[in-house]
């Protein structure tokens, strides 16, 4: 039987997932861990600063887990903001990670990203195998973590495995930090306030994808056959792109007065002008059946829907 170590659990993909780990692999076999304290505690939890490797390894080694997920990051946006931290802490947690996997004969899953390509990388159905120049820090930090895992694969025999997401779109926690968080944002603002001030700019298409597709994949990934993954250390995966006129457009077939307009942030826009519009998964559906349920306009019917339940129990209580 599976047990898990998840690290950044409450972050937007961790809290979702830890609890799609409980069903399905029971709540006993997953400790969630992050730096900041769990607010409702309904599962094993403890307080983890991935930059103490020492602490995740006696963590890790208490809990008997055969797997780690590790999650703690800075995404690109804030990365840009503080780029020496984000160094510390992609790389430093990445390698301590890796290191109590390598310890502990452990398998290992962590997120790559889109951000691990560069200007100079083909912009349109973007290969599994391309030039990865990027030019952002959180994209440094990804490649280098994407070679990382390769390498504790190759040199250690650690059975790591990893994705490169797009912009992860969900409702139950707020993105922390990335490019592609208007694409969340758009939809509370469309039920809250009728309108949207888009940050990217009319034009700009990335890849995108909804949650429980993500969750799906890294469980499909983890539970795949290893011998059949050559291409381990990450996948292209995504399920959808789109520029912001484009979400606009399906969002107001739910919301017809629904309105976007556009302040562009410089920052983030240059982020995502050096980031692919859209990337070829054909190599994680042929190597572990990777396939997206949730195109634009089944995932934006579901987030209104789950969101103006959410946004009126908020305001009823
Ligand atoms: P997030 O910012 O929502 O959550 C990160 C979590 O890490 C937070 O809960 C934070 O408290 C925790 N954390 C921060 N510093 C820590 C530390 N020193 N020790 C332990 N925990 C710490 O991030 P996310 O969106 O859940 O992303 C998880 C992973 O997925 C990251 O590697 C990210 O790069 C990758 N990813 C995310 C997206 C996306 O759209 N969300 C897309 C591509 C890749």
């Amino acid at each position: 039987m599976r047990r898990i170590i998840v690290t950044g659990a409450l972050g937007q993909i961790g809290s979702e997932l830890v609890m799609k780990l409980w069903d399905t692999y029971g709540t006993d076999a997953v400790l969630a861990t992050d730096i900041r304290k769990a607010e409702t505690n309904t599962g094993p939890f403890a307080i983890l600063d991935v930059n103490d490797g020492k602490h995740l390894y006696e963590l890790a080694k208490d809990f008997r887990a055969d797997t780690i997920i590790h999650l703690a990051a800075l995404l690109s946006a804030k990365a840009e903001i503080t780029p020496l931290k984000a160094w510390n802490l992609n790389m430093g947690g990445l390698v301590n990670s890796l290191e109590v996997a390598r310890e502990l004969n452990m398998q290992f899953f962590t997120p790559s990203s889109i951000a691990a390509f560069g200007p100079s990388t083909p912009k349109d159905n973007t290969p599994q195998e391309t030039l990865q120049r990027p030019t952002t820090m959180y994209g440094i930090n990804k490649v280098a973590g994407e070679l990382l895992g390769e390498y504790y694969f190759k040199r250690f025999g650690v059975d790591t495995r990893s994705v490169r997401f797009p912009g992860l779109i969900s409702h139950l926690t707020l993105p922390g930090g990335g490019t592609t968080d208007y694409a969340v944002e758009i939809f509370y603002k469309a039920i809250e306030e009728g309108r949207y001030e888009s940050y990217i700019a009319q034009g700009s298409y990335m890849d995108m994808m909804y949650i429980p597709d993500a969750l799906q994949s890294i469980i499909d990934l983890m539970e795949a056959d290893g011998s059949k993954l050559i291409h381990r250390n990450a996948y292209n995966i995504s399920a959808m792109s789109f520029e912001p006129g484009e979400i606009a457009t399906e969002i107001k077939k739910h919301i017809p007065s629904f309105d976007i307009s556009y302040n562009v942030d410089p920052v983030r826009q240059a982020i995502a002008d050096s980031w692919p519009n859209s990337i070829d998964s054909t190599i994680a559906q042929e190597e572990w059946g990777f396939k997206a349920q949730y195109d634009l306009a089944k995932m934006t019917a579901d987030m209104i829907e789950k969101l103006r339940r959410k946004l009126k129990k908020k305001t009823s209580s």
